[in-house]
């Protein structure tokens, strides 16, 4: 875990610090943070057992927190929920019981922590963050994160980099009901600043791969939009995907195939007489993603960007196509970007149906893209406005006490 002092920490912390001053009336001891992440290539892939190439943010979501007397609930407050105070205990409990939604993601790391035998020491705490809630860049992950390096600060516990992500998964699936793959709370946990992380979700071995090419800029263009069928879309999704592989498994019962990972386009084309067609253009895109997602790896490793814009530009097409969790003002975005030389490509990031675009662009070309996107989305998307920053990658889970005042 860094230390290494950074502006919006300082700032975030001091902002977490006021807040549970005015909360609590004393103050913390301690502050966590953790990013939220975007997605360079590699997306529907994690719950295929596939690849994914995010990078952490340099926005994150920051807990400062004090520990309590044992026996004692937990008292929890947000900058975002203004003047509410979640209190549970820090024990092995059910997500059905009531707490506010939000306060679940806490609740949940507590209880998860607990179920894996960890003592979990009760506690006070104060989340602020920077990472926008509800926009595809994992302000989620970063909350169980941030949660989990707070807990384990508070308790004195030591605990594995991507063991922590598991537990952070396991929280999201049964205490927020989001059947989420394992790369946000994996780049979330294990992030490094200047480095995308090329991460197999099956061993969870992540490959840092630099991204700190000066003349390179990744820029993130939320367009704020959310559309309402996202809920059931996305199970639909995972679920086809599944129908998918059991089949191409049923009938190469020699290749040992579990998921899309393990299959080829030759396979999916034995199997198409069996499966309805959405189910074959999900599978396409799950198979060839992976291929494009390794292919991406390559490029950045030898210092190709045009190639790397490429490949996120055909993401981007055969999550419009196939998979179909696209939108029209997404892709407008996306073609806005593409349209503005300098930029390298550009795609749909996230779960899809509305939420963010990724863009690879050169530094030189960052303020001519922010301005056609200002220029232009509002017109094609019937006057919505994007919301955009350009990041670097940033870095992982954190302990940042030091920044207490
Ligand atoms: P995303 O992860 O893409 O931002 P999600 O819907 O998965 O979107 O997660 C957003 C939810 O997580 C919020 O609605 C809220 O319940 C919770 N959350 C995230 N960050 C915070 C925060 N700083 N304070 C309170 N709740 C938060
Ligand atoms: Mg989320």
């Amino acid at each position: 875990m860094s230390t290494e002092l950074n502006e919006a920490d300082m700032a975030a912390v001091a902002r977490g610090q006021k807040l549970f001053v005015e909360s609590f009336n004393e103050k913390a001891t301690v502050a966590s943070a953790a990013p939220g992440r975007v997605n360079l290539i590699g997306e529907h892939t994690d719950y295929n057992d596939g690849f994914v190439f995010p990078l952490a943010l340099e926005k994150s979501t920051y807990l400062v927190g004090k520990a309590l007397p044992e026996g004692q609930e937990c008292e929890v407050v947000s900058e975002a929920m203004e003047g509410v105070v979640a209190k549970f205990m820090a024990e092995d409990s059910p997500a059905s019981e009531s707490v506010p939604g939000w306060a679940r993601y806490v609740k949940g790391m507590t209880a998860i922590y607990a179920r894996n035998g960890y003592k979990v020491v009760p506690f006070r705490a104060a989340i602020v963050s920077d990472v926008p809630l509800g926009s595809g860049l994992s302000s989620s992950a970063a909350l169980e994160m941030a949660t989990a390096v707070l807990i384990e600060a508070l308790s004195d516990l030591q605990v594995d980099a991507s063991k922590r992500a598991l537990m952070g998964q396991s929280c999201e699936h049964e205490f927020a009901k989001v059947p989420c793959g394992i790369m946000d709370q994996l780049i979330s946990s294990r992030g490094e600043s200047g480095r995308a992380l090329l991460i197999d979700c099956r061993s969870l071995e992540a490959t840092a791969v630099p991204l700190d090419d000066p003349e390179a800029v990744i820029v993130v263009a939320n367009s704020n939009v959310q559309h309402k069928l996202s809920g059931s879309e996305y199970p639909t999704r995972r679920r086809q995907c599944a129908d998918a592989a059991k089949a191409m498994g049923a009938k190469h019962h020699e290749q040992k195939i579990s998921h899309l990972r393990d299959c080829t386009l030759e396979m999916l084309e034995s199997v198409k007489d069996e499966l309805d067609a959405d189910t074959v253009r999900r599978a396409t895109h799950g198979i060839s993603e992976d291929v494009r997602t390794l292919k991406a790896k390559s490029c950045l490793e030898n210092g190709d960007l045009a190639g790397a814009g490429k490949l996120m530009h055909e993401s981007h097409v055969s999550l419009r196509d196939l998979f179909e969790v696209s939108t029209k003002e997404i892709d407008a975005l996306v073609e806005i970007a593409m349209g503005v030389e300098g930029v390298y490509g550009s795609r749909i990031t996230g779960g899809g149906f509305g939420g963010c675009t990724v863009t690879l662009v050169k530094k030189s070309a960052v303020d001519e893209l922010i301005k056609a996107i200002e220029e232009e989305y509002p017109r094609a998307s019937g006057g919505l406005k994007a919301t955009t920053f350009a990041t670097k990658a940033g870095k992982g889970a954190r302990v940042v006490t030091h920044l207490l005042a």
